[in-house]
């Protein structure tokens, strides 16, 4: 890992350690929230009463959306049928109670290969398009308010993320781009056009090395957001616990006024969210006052305000610009706040922090948390 360290680095954010954050701090709550799960309506387990209920009462999360597979629960031609989608949502509003508890329908939107090609012999062909294969991997689609029925990868009004993207737009919906590191499975999954951004506003993002029962497995999905990223990409950063065992859990905090269905989608709408891999860590990153998720243009060196609650001390705290490290810290406290002005900001950049606590979850891993970027651009 590049970037300085030591010392001199310290120098430079302790100027600034006494400096207070922007009085537009507590104007948003932290709010913990789990966007990606399965129920038995498609390949999970329990039912959405079990989901909603396990969400509220043993995770004790303030949100959480609800996200079965579009297709089902593999059997070849299933889509979700439309009173299943009727069900998500009559159950997302039972479940809502603003200030207590805010339930959201979604569903997964998932392509599959299949569906441009013949499956082997003795599998009856899913072949539904024309033309090559594409790999547009999966991703969630969710609405504020009710909607007739799904915009499916199975439909031909709905199959390519662009088509996807300007439905949901015209129903007020958010997408999500889910699990970025499926390798070739994903390799068309940023094939949509930047007027896509507004709609398709966050990404998965996971340690880039997983520990599961012993074993490790390295996952590239940082180093792929980070690429779409560089190359000009517009994406927050969200976490979904994928439960199939109808267990969600905090992964996505969201910064909001309040706790109604309208303020988590402003928030997510405006990638005023981070995503967090286990412990709750409280992490709010501002640049010369904007928030995460904003791009905004200025005649001043970009100074980057980090102020971190953990819930163990801090291993490590970095502060990415385009791909890489800038600034790595080391504070083994739980709590750090933190300016670090960048001095080298030339014309445009993005930046995003990371944190690393000295804890570890149930299979060994140390919490993570990551911001969504703020994009800062040089002007007048
Ligand atoms: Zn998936
Ligand atoms: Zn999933």
């Amino acid at each position: 890992m590049a970037g300085a360290s030591g010392p001199t680095s310290f120098v430079a954010f302790l100027f600034a350690a006494t400096m207070a954050l922007p009085s537009s701090y507590a104007e948003y709550k932290i709010f913990w929230g789990d966007i990606h799960g399965h129920t038995s309506h498609s390949d999970g387990k329990g039912s959405l009463d079990d989901y909603f209920t396990y969400a509220r009462d043993v995770s004790k999360l303030d949100f959480v959306i609800v996200t079965d597979h579009d297709y089902g629960n593999g059997k070849p031609a299933w889509r979700m049928p439309q009173e299943t989608w009727m069900l998500t949502q009559d159950k997302a509003d039972e479940f809502t109670v603003d200030g207590k508890f805010v339930a959201i329908a979604g569903y997964e939107w998932t392509s599959q290969a299949k569906y441009w090609t013949d499956v082997g012999p003795n599998k009856p062909s899913e072949r539904l398009f024309p033309g090559a294969p594409k790999f547009y991997n999966h991703k969630n689609v969710y609405f504020p308010t009710r909607l007739d029925d799904i915009f499916s990868a199975k439909d031909t009004a709905s199959y390519t993320p662009d088509m996807l993207a300007a439905a949901v737009r015209k129903q007020g919906g958010l997408i999500q781009n889910n699990h970025p590191d499926a390798g070739p499975e994903g390799q068309d999954q940023w094939d949509y056009s930047p007027d896509h951004y507004p709609v398709i506003t966050n990404t998965e993002i996971r340690p880039d090395t997983l520990r599961h029962e012993g074993k490790t497995y390295p996952l590239d999905s940082e180093r792929m957001v980070r690429e779409f990223l560089s190359r000009g990409g517009k994406t927050g950063f969200v976490l979904g616990s994928d439960t199939h065992e109808g267990q969600p859990a905090a992964r996505t905090a969201v910064l909001a006024k309040e706790l109604t269905r309208n303020a988590i989608f402003d928030a997510l709408r405006h990638r005023r969210n981070y995503a967090v891999s286990h412990a709750r860590i409280e992490l709010d990153v501002q640049i010369n006052g904007h928030r995460m998720g904003e791009e905004f243009v200025t005649a001043d060196k970009p100074a980057i305000t980090v102020s971190v609650t953990g819930t163990a001390p801090i291993a490590e705290l970095v502060i990415i610009r385009d791909g890489s490290v800038l600034s790595r810290l080391t504070p083994n406290t739980p709590q750090v706040k933190l300016t670090y002005r960048d001095e080298s900001f030339q014309q445009s950049s993005y930046y995003y922090v990371r944190v690393v606590q000295s804890d570890a979850d149930a299979h060994g891993n140390p919490s993570h948390a990551w911001s969504s970027p703020i994009w800062a651009k040089k002007g007048l």
